[in-house]
């Protein structure tokens, strides 16, 4: 039974028509890492580099940052790494910033809104992910985007990090990919009209279900309208997904979704080709991968995106499981 578990951890993960699917691990701090090696994922797919700045009553400098994303690289031993920019605010506050609680942080000045706001802290942290990238497989992550003028600030944030480290003669990844997140329903929407912009695009669904169903995730009178399977957000998903695949960009899911086995099949119908998780996700997804036929699912995966009733979803869902 062990063999078989390490056997498992090491084979690559393929339906069984042959299409290969990447499985990446979420991580929140570096001493994550031994985690995500063990689980078999081949990369990081989301670092919530935010961990980084809480609990604390300072920021970390550039080469605090910097040295904490090396040992990341270094630990995945050129297997690509995801760094998302800090997406503070919401959910996860920064101690020193405690004085200034929004009326409505969910709605207010978060993630990417928050560092083109602050833009000395998303330089230091941009300048130090640069560092980093020398050291293996880096990509940047921006999160929360709500608007191409977002993605255009993102990215000038990032070429004018840049250019002083070229002027500092410090060596970085000139190739850099920088994606954005799916996870604002406005974003979703428009994607056909900025996607061109960026390198690949990864979904968020747990902000994306919270923003799209109007329910606060960490709000628990009102967690059992949380759901996934809404038709609202299937349809959303399932268009993400295509206008991704039309545009010739890679897309993720890194929301919770993605180490839902329950829902795995459900996203390779979708075209979903890369997931990424929580590490103690990854094997049961994989076995699920392998196990899954492409052709077979595709029939019911199309009834599920034309069902409103939620009683007809489930019992698609467990045909689609079975
Ligand atoms: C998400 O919103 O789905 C996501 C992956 O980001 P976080 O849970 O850190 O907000
Ligand atoms: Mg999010």
């Amino acid at each position: 039974e062990r063999e078989k578990l390490k056997r498992l951890r090491s084979a690559p993960a393929a339906t069984l028509d042959g299409t290969v699917i990447q499985l990446h691990a979420n991580i929140e701090l570096p001493s994550d890492i031994e985690a995500v090696r063990s689980s078999g994922a081949t990369g990081v797919g989301l670092f919530r580099s935010e961990f980084l700045f809480m609990n604390r009553r300072d920021l970390p400098g550039e080469d605090e940052q910097f040295e904490a994303y090396r040992e990341v690289v270094e630990g995945m031993k050129g297997m690509p790494v995801t760094l998302r920019t800090l997406d503070i605010g919401a959910d996860k506050q920064l101690d020193s910033e405690e004085h200034r609680v929004a009326v409505n942080p969910a709605l207010g000045l978060r993630a990417i809104r928050y560092c083109l706001a602050e833009p000395q802290v998303f330089n230091t942290q941009l300048r130090a992910i640069l560092r980093a990238s020398r050291y293996g497989k880096v990509m940047i992550l921006v999160p929360m985007l709500s608007s191409s003028a977002e993605v255009t600030q993102s990215l000038l944030a990032v070429a004018a990090a840049k250019e002083q480290l070229r002027d500092e003669k410090v060596k970085f990844d000139e190739y850099i990919p920088v994606g954005g997140m799916i996870e604002v329903p406005a974003a979703a929407i428009a994607l056909p009209m900025f996607i061109r912009k960026l390198d690949f695009i990864s979904v968020g669904t747990n902000d994306l279900i919270q923003y799209t169903l109007a329910i606060d995730r960490t709000d628990d009178a009102v967690a059992h309208l949380y759901d996934p399977l809404h038709p609202a957000i299937l349809s959303l998903l399932s268009s993400v997904i295509r206008t991704a695949h039309q545009h010739e960009k890679p897309v993720a899911v890194c929301g919770e979704m993605a180490g839902d086995v329950d829902l795995t099949r459900l996203l390779l119908g979708f075209g979903l080709r890369h997931f990424s998780m929580h590490p103690a996700h990854v094997l049961s997804v994989k076995q699920r991968v392998l196990n899954t036929s492409l052709p077979d699912i595709a029939p019911i995966v199309a009834r599920i995106l034309k069902t409103d009733e939620p009683d007809k979803t489930q019992a698609l869902l467990e045909k689609l499981n079975a």
